[in-house]
């Protein structure tokens, strides 16, 4: 009320309706979710020329009159405004549509299995008697585009995404983090369809004896394994956890019944590079001696995310040299190479793939029990 007193407000603005569905703004956040409304409705006035700013006559009284915030504005203006105290747990729409990921077919065709059917058509799944899985455990190097995976699966099965970083619910909600699991899992339950990504889980839910509060930390694995397991009888919040460090996280998360599918995100090999360079470089215009695949086999142990940073470097070496630059070169790219590394080297790598057939021998053995 207090910060919409001033405004012209449209008849469809229902202040009550917006108090119940603003759950966690603070005082501040409302104070910029009223002015960004307003700020929409002004633009929309520029927009259908009902006043310029450089003809002061336009300012006339009918003229402003005309001028209202909408409920529709503050509707747009909330989706753009994250509160603060559920900044750590927020909804999004995500955008990240499959054609955005280079490589990785395996991983999509899997998540495409596991997530975005069940999602789509919960009644096939019923009719044959399959469950789906509720937890999908991502692995793999940092910056292979795990949490792009888990956007694009939520976007492409139109479903909301909840995105939760380990190590940001620890430190904000210190000593009350199983309650975060709590917020976190209510709010899935009000958003569904939804995917729930936990990144880092490694840092919720460490293997015994890692943590430093070793009473807290169960609390909060309890929590989250609690949640999950009362999830089964919802059919649409499928939980995706990914994780750099698999070996440091409690192996009761992976237990049948909770993060039980595990996912290998290996670095790219040549073909994902050559496919992740030309999403990355879709809207610049390359010189006609810049070879995508030559450039590919050259980036052995490039990440994804690696590889994006060298196209932005290359860009911005192009300009630096040239303001006018009309294409981004062969040499763009060699100079940035030198810039920005590899960041996988094969000692992670084995790593990896080491922790991968560990697990595998011990899922293989729990399921002949
Ligand atoms: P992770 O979660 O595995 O650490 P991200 O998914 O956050 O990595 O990737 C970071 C960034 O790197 C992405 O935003 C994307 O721009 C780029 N990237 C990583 N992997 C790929 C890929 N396979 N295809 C396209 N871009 C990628």
């Amino acid at each position: 009320q207090v910060h919409t007193r001033n405004m012209p407000l449209g008849k469809d603005v229902d202040l009550a309706k917006l108090a119940e569905i603003t759950y966690g703004y603070t005082g501040a956040d409302l104070a910029a979710l009223s002015k960004e409304a307003a700020m929409k409705a002004l633009r929309r006035a520029l927009q259908q020329k009902i006043i310029n700013p450089e003809d002061p006559s336009t300012f006339t009284d009918d003229n402003l009159k005309r001028i209202q915030v909408s409920m529709q504005d503050f509707l747009s203006a909330m989706r753009e405004t994250i509160p603060s105290a559920l900044r750590e747990i927020y909804i999004e729409v995500p955008k990240v549509r499959w054609s955005d990921i280079g490589g990785l077919a395996e991983a999509k065709q899997e998540l495409q299995e596991m997530v975005e059917w069940p999602l789509k058509h919960p009644d096939r799944f019923k009719r044959l008697g399959i469950k789906a899985p509720r937890g999908i455990l991502l692995f793999g190097p940092p910056g292979t585009g795990k949490t792009l995976l888990a956007k694009a699966v939520a976007t492409e099965s139109g479903s909301n995404f909840i995105s939760v970083r380990g190590p940001e619910v620890l430190s904000k909600w210190f000593g009350e983090s199983e309650k975060a699991i709590r917020e976190i899992f209510k709010k899935a339950r009000m958003a569904a369809p939804a995917v729930v990504f936990f990144d880092e889980i490694d840092s919720i839910a460490p293997a015994r004896g890692m943590a430093v509060d070793t009473g807290a930390m169960d609390r909060i694995v309890a929590q989250l394994l609690a949640e999950m397991d009362s999830i089964s009888r919802l059919d649409d919040i499928v939980i995706i956890g990914a994780t750099n460090r698999p070996d440091m996280m409690d192996p009761a998360l992976l237990r049948p019944g909770r993060f039980d599918r595990i996912v290998y995100i290996p670095p790219p090999d040549k073909e994902a590079r050559f496919e992740i360079l030309r999403v990355h470089t879709r809207n610049m215009p390359l010189g006609k001696d810049v070879d995508l695949e030559e450039l590919a086999n050259m980036l052995e142990g490039y990440s994804g995310a690696d590889i994006e940073m060298l196209v932005r470097e290359a860009g911005l070496i192009a300009l630096r040299e040239n303001e006018n630059a009309a294409s981004v070169d062969a040499r763009h790219f060699l100079q940035a190479m030198k810039k920005v590394r590899a960041s996988i080297t094969p000692d992670m790598i084995k790593f990896y793939e080491s922790w991968w057939d560990r697990i595998r021998q011990m899922v293989a053995r729990t399921r002949a029990r």
